[in-house]
């Protein structure tokens, strides 16, 4: 029996709050991840198309042998093939990148395909999402939502469909908490999902008042930051390929973090990114 809380998207889908996610991982390496995560607990699978190991999660997923609608499984558009973003022929695109993802994976359906990157220099996402609204309409993707998107790209979203994302996942830690964006998805309905929830396992991990919090509840550093993350109600997709993180990452229950503790981890906050800054970030 999980014991991993759910948090329900603006279409009424539950998502896991705590999930896996796989970037980095060879496709060839994949499987066995994927397996190990699905064998401890984890329910929440998150890939991307950019990350070429869709093939081996989907094989992960079903030598695990839980039955697919147990699992919540999302994958990314990555939109190198919309570069203007407009006609019927950057509808195709989207709609035939996503028809690859889904082959990859091997299923019939994603929980939630995301569009990667806002690249908002390339302007309107009317288009991009008209094909995401289909795939939605299709009950090919169950919700749709943005990665990396900022309130200015999301209220331009917004200007041109009523569907709003479910979901934006963005860089989400102690030290980048996101607090604005935040308060805007919560205004919107819009769930906030954490990428590099560990801080990608760096200086974060590290932080002396996070040691001592994890010292008090005689848990790990890395458990704290999740539980973080869960009594923030955000969503988190922490990544390991070592079996036994994979399982210490999914045993954040049965303890909380005080208010002294939210004090302490709120104070290490430096405003710093470890990813690039969406605004600027262009691939082309
Ligand atoms: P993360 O914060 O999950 O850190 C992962 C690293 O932390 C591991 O590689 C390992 O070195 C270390 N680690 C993991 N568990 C640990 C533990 N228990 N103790 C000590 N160290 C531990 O970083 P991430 O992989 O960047 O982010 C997680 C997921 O978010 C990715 O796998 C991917 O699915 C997603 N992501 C999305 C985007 C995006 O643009 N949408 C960008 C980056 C990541």
């Amino acid at each position: 029996m999980s014991t991993i809380p759910t948090v329900t998207l603006n279409n009424g889908v539950r998502i896991p709050q705590l999930g896996f996610g796989v970037w980095q991982v060879p496709d060839d390496e994949a499987a066995a991840a994927v397996r190990t995560a699905i064998e401890a607990g984890y329910r929440s699978i998150d890939t991307a198309a950019i990350y070429e190991n869709e093939v081996g999660t989907g094989q992960g997923i079903r030598q695990a042998g839980v039955a697919r609608e147990e699992l919540f499984v999302t994958t990314k558009l990555w939109n190198s093939g919309t570069a203007d973003w407009t006609g019927q022929a950057g509808r195709d695109a989207v709609l035939s990148a996503f028809d690859d993802s889904l082959r990859k994976l091997g299923t019939d359906y994603v929980d939630l395909y995301l569009i990667h990157w806002p690249r908002p220099m390339h302007g309107s996402y009317a288009n991009v999402w008209q094909a995401f609204e289909q795939l939605l309409a299709d009950g090919r993707a169950k919700a749709i939502g943005v990665s990396n998107f900022g309130q200015e790209q999301l209220t331009r979203l917004f200007e041109t469909s009523s569907v709003v994302p479910a979901l934006n996942q963005v860089e989400l830690h102690p030290h980048f908490p996101q607090h604005e964006l935040r308060a805007f998805h919560a205004e919107h309905g819009i769930a906030t999902e954490a990428w590099s929830p560990l801080g990608q396992g760096k200086e974060l991990l590290a932080e002396p008042p996070l040691v001592a919090i994890a010292e008090k509840h005689g848990r790990t550093v890395a458990q704290v930051v999740l539980r973080w993350h869960l009594q923030s109600g955000v969503i988190a997709i922490p990544k390991s390929v070592t079996p036994s993180r994979i399982k210490e990452n999914l045993d954040v229950a049965g303890f909380e973090l005080d208010a002294d503790d939210l004090a302490a981890i709120a104070a290490t906050e430096t405003g710093k990114r470890l990813g690039p800054d969406p605004q600027g970030f262009d691939w082309n």
